[in-house]
C-alpha cells in the first residue's frame, strides 16, 4: 500500500486549479496525469530577461520586457487560418506583432485592449521585415521592475498550453509537496550537501541548481537500485527447481561448428545456475551473430534432460517463426518436440498445442506473448528464455516469474550492447553472461566515411558493385516520432526515384509506413536475388539474412546512434564475400559526430561501441535504448548515472543487507522514494516473495 504521505501528490492533476477537461488532453501528451508528475516535470532550462526601455535597445533573439501600446488587432484572413496579429508600438514608435496561433488568440483579445500600454515579456523575433514576438510569455499592465531581470524556467510543451499556466501548475503541486523522512544514507547526504528532497524540487524549478538537480537524479537511481536489489533478493528466497541435467540429449546433438570459447563459458554459468534450487535470473549479452541461439538451445535442453519444459520467448511474430525453424532443425537429433505458439494459431492446432504444453508432450514451446497467457498451462516449466530482451521492462519480467508452482530458471538474451553501467542500472537483478567473442572465420567488414557531395562516384560504385553479381543495401534515415518524420520520408523516396531512374527495375524499396504485404513482397524480391538494390529505411535492423548482399550505403549516418549503425551493418558480412560498409555523412559535422564516425570505421566490437559512444556522447541519450523502449531514467542525464549508479546502489545495499531493509527507519522512508519514482514493484515482490 502507498503510504497515506504521498496521496496529494498521487491525486489525479484536476486536483489543481485550473485544470479542467480541456487542458487535460495536452497535460496528458506530456505525461503529466497526476499531481507528482507536475513536479517532476523539471524545466529544460531557464531564460534571464532583461528589462528593455524600447525595442531600440533589443536584438532579435533577445529575452525582453518592453511596455509596448497596442495599435491593432488583426485577426487572420481566413478564420481559424494564420495567426492573430496585435501591433503594438514602443515608446519610439517602432511596430512589433504580437502573434497568437489557435486558441490563444483569446487570451490576447482579453489582455490586450486598444489605446492601452502593457509590459510584455517573450522572445524578440523577425518576420518579414516586422519584429514580433511570438505567444508573449507575459501580458502585465504595470511594474518592469517585477518582470525584468528574473529567471524564468521553460518547460516542455504541448499544444494548448503555455509556459505561464504549466508554470501555475508547478506552484500549485509544489505547495502540495509534504516534508519527507530523509531516504539517502546520512554520510552521503552530508558529504554531497544536498538538500532535502522538498527544497531539491522547488529549487530545481527555481532556476539552475545542480546540487538539487543531482540529489533528483540520485534518488531515481537509488529507487531503481533499491527496487532491483528487494526483486533479486525475493528471488534467492523463491522456491524454484534444481535442474541437473545429465547431457544425455545434448551429447546428441550434430552442431555444424565447435563451440567458441566464450559460447562453452556461458553454458556452464547457465546450467551452474539451473543446478541450483533459487531460480536464476540471467542476462545473456552478445552482439549479433555471436552465437546466441545455440546456448538457448544448450540451456533448454539441459532442463529437458532433467525433467522439465522450456519456453523461448520472442519479441515478433517473425522473430519467433525464425527461431523455432533453427531450433526444430538444430534439435531434430536429440528427438525432442519443439512446437510453435503464436498469437495467430487459432482452432484445433492451438488446441493440440495446449494439449501437449499440459501433458508434457511437448518439451520445448517457441512463441511471442501468447506463451504467457492465462490459457495456456504447463506440465512443469523449468525454463524460460526471453530473446531480445530489451524490449520487456522489470515488471513483464516479473510478471512471467509468477507462472507455474515453482518458479521457472529464466535466461534473457540481448544484442544490444549495453554499457556495463547501464547494465548494472537497468538489469540489476541479473547476473550476466557475455558472448564477447564472435565464431571464427568472420570477415572485418572494410568501414568508410565518405561526404555526402560524392553521391555520385558512390552511385557509380554501386552500379559496378551490382554488375558484379552481388546485392546491396542503400539506407535512409528515418526517425520516429519527430518533426523531421516527414522530411524523411520524402527524402527516401527522392533517392529511391534517383536510384530507380538510374538501375531501373533492379531498386526495390521498404519503409515503416508501407502496408505490411507489399514491405513483405519487396524483400522477398530482394532476398531471392530478383532486386538487387534495397533501398530502405531502419525496418532492415531486424530479421533480414542475405549473404549475397555485400555492399551497405548509410547516408546521414551521422544522425543514427552508433548501436544501430552497428546493427545495421551486420547486414552485410554474412557471406564468404569481403563486404562494405560506407557511411555518409553531410558537410557540417560537428566534432563529436566526426568521432562517433571515425569509431565506426575502427571498431567492429558492439561493446566498445557502446562504451566510446558513451563516453563521446556525455549528458546526451544513450542509443539504442530509448528506440527500443527500455525503462530508462526519466530525470537522471546519462552523465548523472554514470557518476552515482555506483553510489546508488552501495547505499541501496547497505540499507537491504545491513540495515534491516524496508522495516528500517530509513527504510519506511526509502519505502516513499520507491512509491514516489514508481519504483514499488520492488516493493511488491517483497510482499509476494
Ligand atoms: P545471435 O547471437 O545474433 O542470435 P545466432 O545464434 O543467430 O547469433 O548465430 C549466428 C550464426 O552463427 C548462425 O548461423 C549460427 O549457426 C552460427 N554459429 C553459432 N555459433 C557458432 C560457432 N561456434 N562457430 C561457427 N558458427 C556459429
Ligand atoms: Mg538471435
Amino acid at each position: 500500500m502507498r503510504p497515506e504521505i504521498l496521496n496529494p501528490l498521487f491525486a489525479e492533476i484536476e486536483t489543481l486549479d485550473g485544470v479542467g477537461p480541456k487542458l487535460k488532453k495536452p497535460l496528458e501528451r506530456l505525461g503529466l496525469a497526476r499531481v507528482r508528475d507536475v513536479l517532476y516535470h523539471l524545466p529544460e532550462r531557464f531564460v534571464t530577461r532583461r528589462a528593455v526601455k524600447d525595442l531600440d535597445e533589443a536584438g532579435v533573439g533577445d529575452q525582453i520586457v518592453v511596455p509596448l501600446t497596442v495599435v491593432e488587432h488583426r485577426s487572420p484572413r481566413n478564420p481559424g487560418r494564420g495567426p492573430y496579429r496585435v501591433l503594438a508600438q514602443d515608446v519610439l514608435g517602432n511596430i512589433c506583432a504580437l502573434t497568437y496561433f489557435g486558441r490563444a488568440s483569446y487570451t490576447a483579445k482579453k489582455q490586450l485592449p486598444v489605446g492601452e500600454t502593457r509590459w510584455v515579456a517573450g522572445r524578440l523575433d523577425q518576420f518579414d521585415q516586422t519584429l514580433q514576438i511570438v505567444h508573449p510569455d507575459h501580458v502585465a499592465e504595470k511594474s518592469a521592475d517585477a518582470m525584468g531581470k528574473m529567471v524564468e524556467p521553460i518547460y516542455r510543451l504541448a499544444e494548448g498550453l503555455t509556459q505561464p499556466r504549466i508554470g501555475g501548475f508547478v506552484e500549485q503541486a509544489i505547495a502540495k509537496a509534504p516534508e519527507m523522512p530523509e531516504w539517502i544514507e546520512p554520510n552521503t547526504f552530508e558529504r554531497e550537501g544536498w538538500p532535502n528532497w522538498h527544497d531539491a524540487i522547488a529549487l530545481a524549478h527555481k532556476g539552475e541548481n545542480g546540487k538539487a538537480r543531482d540529489r533528483l537524479a540520485y534518488d531515481e537511481l537509488f529507487a531503481n537500485a533499491l527496487a532491483l536489489m528487494l526483486v533479486r533478493q525475493s528471488n534467492r528466497a523463491r522456491r524454484g527447481q534444481a535442474l541437473k541435467g545429465d547431457g544425455s540429449l545434448r551429447d546428441r546433438l550434430e552442431l555444424p561448428f565447435p563451440l567458441t570459447g566464450a559460447q562453452r563459458r556461458s553454458i556452464d554459468e547457465i546450467t551452474g545456475d539451473m543446478a541450483q534450487a533459487s531460480p536464476m535470473l540471467r542476462l545473456l549479452q552478445g552482439d549479433v551473430g555471436a552465437g546466441k541461439t545455440v546456448v538457448a538451445l544448450e540451456a533448454m535442453l539441459a532442463a529437458v534432460e532433467a525433467g522439465a519444459q522450456a519456453a523461448l520467448l520472442a519479441p515478433t511474430e517473425l522473430l519467433a517463426r525464425q527461431h523455432f525453424e533453427t531450433l526444430r532443425a538444430m534439435a531434430k537429433p536429440t528427438g525432442v518436440e519443439v512446437a510453435l505458439l503464436t498469437g495467430r494459431d487459432k482452432g484445433r492446432a492451438r488446441e493440440s498445442i495446449l494439449m501437449g504444453l499440459l501433458d508434457g508432450s511437448i518439451q520445448i514451446v517457441v512463441g511471442t506473448h501468447a506463451i504467457f497467457q492465462d490459457t495456456v498451462s504447463y506440465k512443469n516449466l523449468g525454463l524460460v528464455v526471453i530473446d531480445e530482451q530489451h524490449r520487456f521492462g522489470v515488471s513483464q519480467r516479473l510478471m512471467l516469474a509468477q507462472k507455474g508452482k515453482v518458479t521457472p530458471h529464466t535466461l534473457a538474451m540481448t544484442a544490444t550492447p549495453i554499457p556495463r553501467t547501464l547494465v548494472l542500472a537497468n538489469h540489476g537483478e541479473m547476473e550476466v553472461s557475455r558472448l564477447d567473442e564472435l565464431p571464427p572465420g568472420r570477415q572485418a567488414i572494410d568501414t568508410r566515411v565518405l561526404p555526402l557531395d560524392r553521391i555520385e562516384e558512390i552511385a557509380a560504385a554501386v552500379g559496378r558493385h551490382v554488375e558484379s553479381g552481388q546485392q546491396a543495401y542503400w539506407v535512409c534515415p528515418m526517425v520516429r516520432d519527430s518533426e523531421t518524420m516527414t522530411d524523411d520520408i520524402a527524402a527516401a523516396e527522392a533517392r529511391y526515384a534517383a536510384l530507380k531512374e538510374r538501375f531501373g527495375e533492379d531498386v526495390v524499396m521498404v519503409h515503416g509506413q508501407l502496408a505490411p504485404e507489399l514491405k513483405d513482397a519487396g524483400m522477398a524480391r530482394f532476398a531471392s536475388g530478383d532486386a538487387k538494390i534495397l533501398v530502405a529505411t531502419t525496418v532492415i535492423e531486424v530479421g533480414v539474412d542475405v549473404p549475397n548482399a555485400t555492399l551497405m550505403v548509410i547516408e546521414q549516418a551521422e544522425r543514427f546512434g552508433l548501436a544501430q549503425l552497428h546493427q545495421l551493418r551486420g547486414r552485410v558480412g554474412r557471406g564468404s564475400e569481403k563486404s562494405t560498409c560506407l557511411l555518409l555523412r553531410s558537410n557540417e559535422l560537428s566534432e563529436t559526430g566526426k568521432q562517433r564516425l571515425a569509431l565506426m570505421r575502427e571498431s567492429q566490437d558492439g561493446f566498445h561501441l557502446a562504451e566510446e559512444d558513451l563516453k563521446l556522447r556525455g549528458g546526451g541519450e544513450l542509443l539504442g535504448t530509448k528506440q527500443s523502449g527500455e525503462e530508462g531514467f526519466r530525470i537522471a542525464s546519462l552523465e548523472q548515472v554514470s557518476k552515482y549508479i555506483d553510489m546508488a546502489n552501495a547505499d541501496a545495499k547497505l540499507l537491504v543487507e545491513q540495515e534491516g531493509g524496508l522495516e528500517s527507519a530509513r527504510g519506511q522512508a526509502a519505502r516513499l522514494v520507491l512509491y514516489l519514482l514508481e519504483r514499488d514493484w520492488g516493493v511488491q515482490t517483497l510482499r509476494g516473495g
